[in-house]
């Protein structure tokens, strides 16, 4: 097989697939060079115990652009997802399961039991916030203006911008500034009077963030879940996917495959050659090399251009930027076997399987803020955030009859402990996590028959992100939309001609959405006809 190549593309993250499968759908002869033994990165599906399989890091698909679903012809290759209804559960330790149903009246009815006055504002609110979210959504799939720009580019990104914002109204403007910046508890304290309603609507937009919910900035986070997903573009989307997350990236190697590309796993790339400021291909570290004039990294920025391209090759500013982008944490994941179906309080006898798989455990704003505090100064907390996903009830390809997979993501926790290591840890998180199911499901700590914990530190090792952070770099406002992965360089380009960022550290940022990898391709093919590339 021939060593040279007209792009290239490091990792073969669910990013890195959907790119390649753009630049050999045009006609590139593309490979993907994957560091693990599979492909999928942070979107896969792993055996975690014999014949039982889980999801072992992302594990709901929400923002799944339904543009890649269809070009990359997904279902084809046998993508299946099924929506969650209801999107979340909040169980209280009095009894109550609180859902968050996928239809607007039955989810109106649902808090209208607790507070009329929630109900009409949850539906007042959510109206705003969709229309809110249709101003951002173009953004999602194309670069973000280009503030750098001079001359007759300005005048076209300037026009670019004053398209997609013609119909925004002085008010709307308002509203998406105070949600971009501020605070998500005092957006809450301020419209909602119940406790419970809060604490629903803070389970399903702080993840992954590294803040509390009074911290700005995490009001954003109500936007960015109201982007559209899945095939049916259905806003605030949320799906269980048939085979586990890992059958998205099987299916985007397919079409990769389909495509032409070529995937050669475990071959991790040492570094990106580099010859006169121009990429010229990459050397794996077992010494063999293969050449191209496009290198496309699905790896993180910090890995990319702090270990992947020698530091001399880029501006020191550049360099500075990059080792500043802020990624530590704050996340964490367990993913269990369980002997018996976990018995959440408040489930009905009646309930659904979905009403059966999804709770998450965090029972007030004071309490998540209190979480990030000591998780901030690297604690482990004693009492943990936890989202725990049975996704055996959904599907039961996972594990053999009577055994159960759940899983659970852990918020937040520190990268750097101040004490120990998290080699040390590991299993004291793992107990910790278990003594807070216990609390709402006192049955599983006596089902557990597999038990896999994994640290920041693990998140690092295993699936190779920087600090451990499941976005490649934290998604605050001054590391969203221009300003990512750092400013003067969010059109996935780099100081490096041929040398691209096709992952979630770029534009429009982290989740399963493969918006970063079409976008990147995009730009990649844009400047191969500009002949820039
Ligand atoms: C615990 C956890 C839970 C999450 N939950 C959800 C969720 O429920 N829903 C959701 O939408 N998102 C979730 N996310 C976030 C989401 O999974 C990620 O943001 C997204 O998958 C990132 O995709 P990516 O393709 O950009 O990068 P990655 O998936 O990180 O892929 C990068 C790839 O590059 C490879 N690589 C790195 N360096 C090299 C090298 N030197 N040589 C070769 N290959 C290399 C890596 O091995 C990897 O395969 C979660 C993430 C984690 C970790």
């Amino acid at each position: 097989m021939s060593s040279t190549y007209d792009a290239i593309v490091i990792g073969a993250g669910h990013n890195g697939l959907t790119a390649a499968s753009y630049l050999a759908k045009s006609g590139l002869k593309t490979l993907i060079v994957e560091r693990r033994e599979i492909v999928g990165g942070c979107c896969v599906t792993e055996e975690i115990a014999p014949g039982c399989r889980a999801s072992t890091t992302s594990y709901i698909a929400s923002m799944l652009r339904p543009e890649v679903i269809r070009d990359l012809e997904l279902a084809s290759h046998g993508l299946r997802m099924v929506p969650c209804d209801p999107y979340l559960q909040v169980p209280f330790l009095d009894g109550h399961l609180l859902p968050w149903w996928a239809d607007q009246e039955r989810m109106i009815g649902e808090l209208r039991r607790i507070s009329p006055a929630d109900a009409n504002t949850f539906a007042r609110v959510d109206a705003d916030l969709k229309k809110l979210a249709r101003y951002l959504q173009p953004y999602f799939l194309e670069p973000p203006p280009d503030l750098r720009a001079t001359g007759f580019h300005r005048l076209t990104e300037m026009g670019r911008v004053a398209r997609r914002m013609r119909q925004i109204s002085g008010p709307e403007i308002e509203r998406m500034i105070s949600f971009l910046t501020g605070s998500l508890g005092d957006f809450l304290d301020r419209n909602y009077e119940s406790e419970k309603i809060k604490t629903l609507i803070l389970a399903n937009n702080v993840y992954g963030k590294h803040g509390g919910p009074y911290q700005p900035g995490t009001a954003i986070g109500l936007l960015f879940h109201l982007l559209s997903g899945g095939e049916q573009e259905l806003q605030g989307f949320y799906g269980n996917v048939i085979g586990g997350m890992g059958a998205i990236t099987q299916a985007m190697a397919a079409a990769a495959r389909k495509f032409g590309a070529e995937i050669r796993i475990s071959s991790p790339v040492a570094k990106v050659i580099v010859m006169n400021r121009c990429a010229t291909g990459v050397v794996l570290e077992d010494g063999t090399e293969f050449k191209a004039s496009v290198v496309v990294s699905n790896a993180d920025p910090k890995r990319t251009f702090l270990t992947l391209v020698d530091l001399k090759e880029l501006p020191p500013d550049f360099v500075q930027a990059i080792q500043g982008i802020k990624m530590d944490g704050p996340c964490a994941k367990v993913n269990m076997v369980l002997g018996e179906e976990p018995k959440f309080i408040g489930t009905p006898a009646d309930a659904t399987p979905g009403q059966r798989s999804l709770f998450t455990l965090v029972p007030s704003l004071e309490f998540a803020e209190r979480c990030y505090d000591i998780a901030k100064h690297g604690e482990i907390p004693e009492q943990l955030w936890v989202d725990c996903v049975v996704a055996s009830h959904i599907d039961r390809t996972l594990a053999p009859e009577g055994k159960h997979i759940m899983t659970c993501f852990v918020q937040y926790v520190p990268y750097k402990l101040r004490n120990g290591n998290w080699d040390q840890n590991r299993e004291l998180l793992g107990d910790r996590v278990v003594r807070k199911i216990a609390e709402y499901a006192p049955n599983v700590p006596g089902a557990i028959l597999a038990r896999q914990v994994l640290t920041p530190l693990d998140l690092e090792r295993t699936y190779g992100l920087t600090e451990g952070n499941i976005f490649h770099g934290d998604l605050t406002l001054d590391q969203l939309f221009s300003w990512r992965p750092v400013p003067g360089w969010s059109q996935y380009r780099s100081p490096i001609r041929g040398l691209y960022l096709c992952g979630a550290g770029a534009h429009p940022g982290g989740g399963v959405t493969g918006a970063p990898g079409h976008n990147a391709a995009r730009q990649v093919l844009r400047d191969r006809k500009r002949r820039i590339a």
